[in-house]
């Protein structure tokens, strides 16, 4: 039996079945390309959902952390660290968010997010039945709280009652929001760029005329970032360029480029009117070695001007799925922003996804009709043809 055989089947012993996992052991990676254990490479354009924006073997990320782990991995939220005050800094400034609390996940930040907005609206009025608004096909987490927020009913039917009254509007539809909106609204909650949905960018009118509905009657405005942040779509953060500033955000993904590490922030004016000591915490939320690496990724992304780089590459990813768009009958749609790309078929794309596999091409999807184009952001002008010719070859297939 081959290695990965054996390992698969160890796996599929052992693992709780929650997952459809793709016959791959996955082993190291060296830049935008990975390595199975049987020494097949693969081009990278999955990212670990998203996560690895600096692309496999970043040395001088590495080394921070093993620094780090050498010195201290762990003190608990009670005592300060140097890397976690350092990287509350660079976050808050890089954000323009006032104060951050660091989690494990994302799912965990929307749970803070989520817990910020109930106490904010309980200080104002002492009530325990505040409405959130969130948007039809939105992903935002796996836990109860994230869940309940998450637009896709699919995912939650089998685990009611969710948290309670959470209303969904659709997404890009400023009629469908207002229709919701009371006076028991304490926030409505959005990716900025919907990901896992099948990658719909926030309409710019949409988001400014519920940025301007959340002032009128003091109702927070949250935008999820954990997919589309972290520079993926051409700034730091997606909300930053449409010119609209959340009152509590989320990060995570990207956050850590594969370390466990999530956060959500907020404004000056919620922070000061929602958590307080004891209303919220976390045992290893940002610990010395998570805040090593969010220091270590920004500090990366700083040294290599990550972002001005997808910049520079999105036009030339929209371009290359453009080109295959139109020599494709199959393809229906391109649609995205930087370098959070989709293409909708006019069919299912596991197969499409198992092809590409095959040929060295790594993809995930965003809904049974999308390939979700996710790479690391530091893809360059030559792996965005080699994908091209990958897919091309792939979809002349199907
Ligand atoms: C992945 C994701 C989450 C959940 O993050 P986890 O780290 O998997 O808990 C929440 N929101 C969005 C937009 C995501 O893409």
């Amino acid at each position: 039996m081959k290695k990965s055989e054996e390992i698969i089947k160890t796996g599929e012993n052992y693992f709780l079945n929650t997952y459809n996992r793709y016959p791959v052991v996955l082993d190291h990676g060296e830049g935008v390309y990975l390595y199975d254990i049987e020494g097949k490479r693969y081009l990278d354009f999955f990212a670990g959902i998203a996560v690895y924006a600096l692309g496999h073997g970043n040395r001088e990320f590495n080394e921070a952390l093993k620094g780090q782990i050498d010195r201290l991995l762990h003190t608990s939220n009670l005592f300060y660290n140097e890397p976690a005050s350092k990287a509350a800094e660079v976050f808050c400034r890089a954000s323009g968010m006032d104060r951050v609390f660091f989690t494990n996940s994302g799912t965990e930040a929307i749970e803070g997010a989520i817990k910020t907005a109930r106490k904010y609206a309980y200080l104002k009025d002492g009530g325990t039945d505040h409405e959130i608004i969130s948007m039809e096909h939105s992903f935002h987490g796996r836990s109860m709280g994230a869940l309940s927020v998450t637009g896709n009913p699919h995912y939650r039917e089998a685990f009611g009652p969710d948290i309670g009254n959470i209303r969904f509007a659709s997404f890009n539809d400023l009629d469908s929001v207002r229709k919701l909106v009371n006076d028991k609204t304490c926030a409505i909650i959005m990716e900025t760029v919907q990901g896992e949905g099948g990658v719909y960018p926030a309409d710019p009118d949409f988001l400014k005329e519920v940025r301007k509905l959340c002032d009128e009657r003091d109702i927070l405005l949250i935008l999820d970032e954990i997919q589309c942040g972290m520079g993926r779509t051409g700034s730091l953060f997606a909300w930053q360029s449409y010119g609209v500033k959340p009152d509590v955000m989320t990060s995570a993904k990207a956050l850590g480029c594969g370390v466990p590490v999530g956060a959500f922030a907020m404004t000056a004016k919620v922070a000061d009117h929602s958590l307080v000591p004891g209303d919220h915490g976390s045992t290893y939320g940002g610990n010395p070695f998570a805040a090593t690496a969010v220091l270590a990724v920004f500090e990366q992304y700083e040294k290599l001007g990550i972002v001005d780089h997808v910049r520079e590459v999105a036009p030339l990813l929209e371009q290359a799925l453009d080109e295959l768009k139109a020599s494709h009958a199959c393809i229906v749609d391109r649609r995205g922003k930087g370098l959070l790309q989709a293409l909708e078929l006019d069919r299912p794309v596991a197969g499409v996804i198992a092809d590409a596999r095959e040929e060295g091409l790594l993809l995930i999807s965003a809904g049974a009709n999308t390939l979700r184009f996710v790479p690391p952001l530091t893809i360059g002008r030559e792996d965005i043809q080699e994908m091209k010719k990958r897919l091309d070859k792939v979809l002349g297939k199907s």
